[in-house]
């Protein structure tokens, strides 16, 4: 089986997919890998450490994809690149499926087997491939580093002849994999760190990190049983709001990581309640780019609301490109070794699998995923 892994293309995209210690090991399976020349710089891999590691190097990406059984990659393909792979090549990314119709469709249309990254589903099994997890944990700890380095003061209590110090506010919105990765750097750094969910079983993760869980009685909110949260209605989250803004005025800093999976994140941080924050203190609105949580953030920028600096770059895992490759890779690593047929020495499409069923999209001209196939049946 041949495994094609080209370059990233996004602008400022430093991580790969595949490093070369991993490559190693697909080639020791059997595979025949091939990458773009340049595949590994952005995270410091030069190609000579892919040869070494038994990878063939191309710089004909045309070439490369149209004779690739399988790819390899981070992002989503661009359409025009749908068209130029083999019918039958399996193709494993970051898909937004959700979103990206047009996308699936084109797959499906080239009869190319797409597997979407964000749709492994979150089981005991899977939690090696889950990337999503992977990176969002690296950017819980990259938002409180960008927070500390951008807020005038520091975040322990510092206690000198020259006087007290006291530690750092931090308040932090969505304990999931980011906001609990989030919660510990902030503690571990010495801040006071108070942090909401609204999925109860949280509390306990929250205040094992030495952290205080606000109290907001929302009545009935509950998780699904892949253990994302349930979208509040609309009063729900009027409620939320007004009982955060308080902790959020009294914060130097505030890290908002809310998601429900499938949807826009909900707008839990008005702009009145930033500007009613201290001047100086540093907003980081995880999901700036998908709409994200906090009202007057900017995808992709930084922007000064009333002396109040709110970061909505994304990307987040990128700043930390090569761990942030490291365990991509693991994870894809993880997902071709648990569908590797040893004897065939290709990758097996299976159904009977509980999380190609979840994660594959598209597979020989049809779209596979019952909750995709909803959404694209119903309009797009
Ligand atoms: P996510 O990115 O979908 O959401 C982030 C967090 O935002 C979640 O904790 C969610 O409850 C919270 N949230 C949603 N609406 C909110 C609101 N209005 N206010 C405050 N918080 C809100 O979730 P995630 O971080 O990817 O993971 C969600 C859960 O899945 C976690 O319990 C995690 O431990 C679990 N998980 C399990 C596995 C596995 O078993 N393989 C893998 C990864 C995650």
């Amino acid at each position: 089986m041949r495994i094609a892994i080209p370059k990233e293309t996004h602008p400022g995209e430093n991580r790969v997919p595949v490093i070369p210690d991993v490559a190693k090991k697909l080639v020791r399976m059997g595979a025949e890998v091939v990458i773009e020349s340049g595949m590994g710089l952005g995270a410091g891999f030069q190609d000579s450490e892919y040869t070494d590691a038994g990878c063939q190097t191309s710089s004909d990406r045309a070439g490369l994809l149209g004779s690739a059984d399988m790819v390899l990659r981070i992002r989503k393909p661009a359409i025009e690149e749908v068209s130029q792979l083999k019918q039958g090549c399996i193709h494993v990314s970051f898909l937004d499926p959700f979103n990206e119709h047009e996308l699936v469709r084109a797959f499906q249309s080239a009869g190319v087997t797409a597997i979407s990254m964000e749709m492994i589903p979150r089981s005991t099994r899977s939690q090696k491939m889950d990337a999503l997890s992977s990176q969002a944990s690296l950017a819980g700890y990259v938002m409180v580093l960008l927070a500390a380095t951008r807020m005038p003061g520091i975040f322990p209590m510092m206690m000198t002849p020259a006087g007290t110090l006291k530690p750092a506010k931090v308040f932090i919105i969505g304990a999931g994999v980011a906001g609990l990765q989030a919660i510990a750097t902030a503690k571990r750094m010495g801040a006071r760190v108070t942090a909401f969910d609204t999925r109860d079983v949280v509390k306990e993760q929250v205040e094992s990190l030495g952290a205080k869980f606000l109290e907001i009685d929302l009545g009935e909110t509950g998780q699904t049983a892949d253990g994302y949260a349930k979208e509040l209605t609309p009063e729900q989250i009027e409620m939320q709001r007004q009982a955060q803004a308080e902790v959020i005025a009294d914060s130097d800093v505030l890290i908002t990581t809310a998601q429900v999976f499938g949807r826009k994140p909900p707008v839990l941080v008005t702009r009145d309640v930033v500007e009613r924050m201290r001047t100086g203190a540093v907003v980081v609105d995880m999901a700036a780019e998908t709409g994200g949580n906090v009202e007057g953030s900017v995808p992709g920028e930084t922007v000064n609301i009333n002396g109040v600096t709110v970061i909505g770059d994304g990307n987040w895992a990128n700043v930390v490109a090569r761990d942030a490759s490291q365990m991509y890779a693991s994870n894809m690593f993880n997902l071709v070794d648990d569908n590797w047929d040893e004897e065939a020495k290709a990758f097996q499409v299976d159904f009977e699998d509980d999380i190609l069923q979840g994660c594959v999209i598209t597979h020989g001209g049809e779209i596979t995923n019952d909750t995709i196939k909803n959404i694209l049946e119903g309009g797009s």
